[in-house]
């Protein structure tokens, strides 16, 4: 067989594990019908924090004067949305240009074309039959088709859409409180869009821990975003979209839709039935080390619908390969952190207090506020919480809550925590630098295992 290793698709798990393969000596080629770097550095993670980003400087500019800075007026401030969208398209170019870089490097083969399974050891791409060992499947997700009856009064955009536009409707109502929905919200709500959220859930943001989950709601009302919780859209018409709450009906007005109801693994095309590949709900069924049901097929990423998030899927990309050589590799999910990109960030690792107290009963929750942090103060970022979960035999740590500046930096290192089970005794033993943000770890891991010094 001419390849040791056939991946599909060129994502964050496809492109990765394509490299590693490449970097341990097995012959690889990869195919992708789209563009390199997949939903992520295209119409995901990369392009929606490039434009957090912008909305981020324009409102520390506004906050100009506090910090003794002059000449900055917040009337003269506006996001001029085209240069934000080349700054958006020069990142992502960069990026995807780097991944082009990075296979050629390593030797990948690169195949442009839509792959299809003939058999379990041959994938079609255009006019090309491709032979290889193994092939790992890394084929991504779509928006998910909720299908709501429409007469098409009112446009409906997904994610992608709203990526790529630099002109925005005066009213949007976004179903899904989601990772989709809350961040694109946050941006919207920002550029001055009024936007009513709709979400099927008790709460938003339904998977955070709910303490912050609710701090979130109540900021996004103080940004006059409207939250309906427990409702059901019904049907878009005559310019409104109806929905359902509490065994009534209500309806809002609103110039454009955003669906943000989730995604579905992308497996059109895959001829996977003829391989005998099985499935479960629209995803490809694989165990911890990311065999499916046929020997030698793997399936990496937002296709096997385990966790959507990039990071997972390059971890489940190496652990594919470490398959492949027999290294006996095996995922845990038990332990993968999450990130929600507005201010102040949410960064969540393990189980919320809620899940924690189902599954242990008995916890310790060490918190700390935000306000009571001395770099917060510095950079004008008081706002949040910090929380550490512990059981209560071993005290050691299952779960970590952040909703604070530079979360998404600092929930790494609970994440290496968590990984050598660390108990928040160990925790309080660790020398974090001063003044940093990263001291509400240290000091929430002192509430959790008796009382915090600061606070
Ligand atoms: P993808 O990135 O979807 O890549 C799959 C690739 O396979 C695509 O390039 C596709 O063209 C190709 N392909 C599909 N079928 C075939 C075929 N038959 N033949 C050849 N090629 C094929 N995650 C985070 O961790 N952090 C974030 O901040 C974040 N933000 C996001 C924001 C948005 C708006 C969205 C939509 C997603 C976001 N995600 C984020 C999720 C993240 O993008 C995905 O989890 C990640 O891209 C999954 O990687 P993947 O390699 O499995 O699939
Ligand atoms: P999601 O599953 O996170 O959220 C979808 C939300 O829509 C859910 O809360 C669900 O209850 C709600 N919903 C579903 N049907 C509905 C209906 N008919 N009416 C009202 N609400 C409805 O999905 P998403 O936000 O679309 O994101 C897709 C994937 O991309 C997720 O797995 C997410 O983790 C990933 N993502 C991650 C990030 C990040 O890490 N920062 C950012 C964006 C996306």
């Amino acid at each position: 067989m001419p390849y040791d290793v056939i991946v599909i698709g060129g994502g964050p798990g496809g492109y990765v594990a394509a490299i590693k393969a490449a970097q341990s000596g097995m012959e690889t080629c990869l195919i992708e019908k789209g563009l390199l770097g997949g939903t992520c550095l295209n119409v995901g993670c990369i392009p929606t924090k490039a434009l957090l980003k912008s909305l981020d400087v324009i409102n520390q500019a506004k906050h100009a004067a506090s910090f003794g800075v002059n000449g900055i007026h917040e009337e003269q401030l506006s996001l001029n949305l085209a240069e934000v969208q080349n700054r958006k398209n020069q990142i992502v170019g960069q990026l995807v240009g780097g991944v082009e870089g990075l296979l050629r490097k390593n030797g990948v083969t690169v195949i442009k074309g839509e792959a299809c399974f003939l058999n379990a050891h041959t994938v079609q791409a255009g006019d090309q039959k491709i032979e290889g060992k193994n092939v790992i499947i890394a084929a991504g997700s779509v928006p998910k088709d909720i299908s709501v009856e429409t007469d098409g009064s009112i446009p409906v955009y997904n994610s992608t859409d709203i990526l790529s536009m630099d002109a925005f409707p005066e009213s949007m109502l976004v179903i899904g409180a989601g990772a989709i929905g809350i961040e694109l919200a946050y941006f919207l709500s920002g550029i001055g869009v009024r936007i009513t959220i709709v979400e099927f859930l008790d709460s938003i943001l339904p998977m955070v821990d709910q303490e912050i989950s609710l701090k979130v709601k109540e900021q996004f009302e103080r940004m006059n975003v409207k939250i309906h919780t427990g409702a059901r859209v019904l049907k878009i018409a005559e310019g409104r979209v109806f929905f359902e709450k509490e065994g009534k009906q209500d309806s809002v007005t609103c110039q454009a839709v955003l669906m943000a109801a989730g995604r579905s693994p992308n497996l059109k095309g895959l001829n996977l039935e003829t391989v005998g590949v099985k499935t479960e709900k629209g995803a490809v069924i694989t165990d911890d080390s990311m065999v499916t049901s046929v020997r030698g097929i793997y399936a990496i990423g937002d296709v096997n619908g385990k966790s959507m998030l990039a990071h997972t899927a390059a971890m489940e990309a190496i652990t594919a390969v470490h398959n492949i050589k027999g290294e006996g590799w095996i995922m845990d999910y038990s332990r993968i952190p999450s990130v929600i990109y507005i201010k102040p960030e949410i960064a969540s690792i393990g189980l919320t207090e809620e899940q924690a107290k189902n599954k242990y009963g008995d916890i310790k929750v060490g918190k700390f506020p935000v306000m009571a942090n001395g770099k917060a103060k510095i950079e004008g970022e008081e706002t949040g919480i910090v929380k550490i979960i512990t059981e209560s035999h071993y005290g050691e740590i299952i779960g970590v809550h952040l909703f604070c500046v530079h979360a998404s930096d600092i929930i790494a290192e609970m994440s290496l925590a968590m990984k050598l089970e660390c108990t928040a005794e160990e925790l309080t033993r660790v020398v974090h630098p001063h003044p940093t943000i990263s001291e509400m770890i240290h000091e929430a891991g002192h509430a959790a295992a008796g009382k915090a010094i600061h606070f």
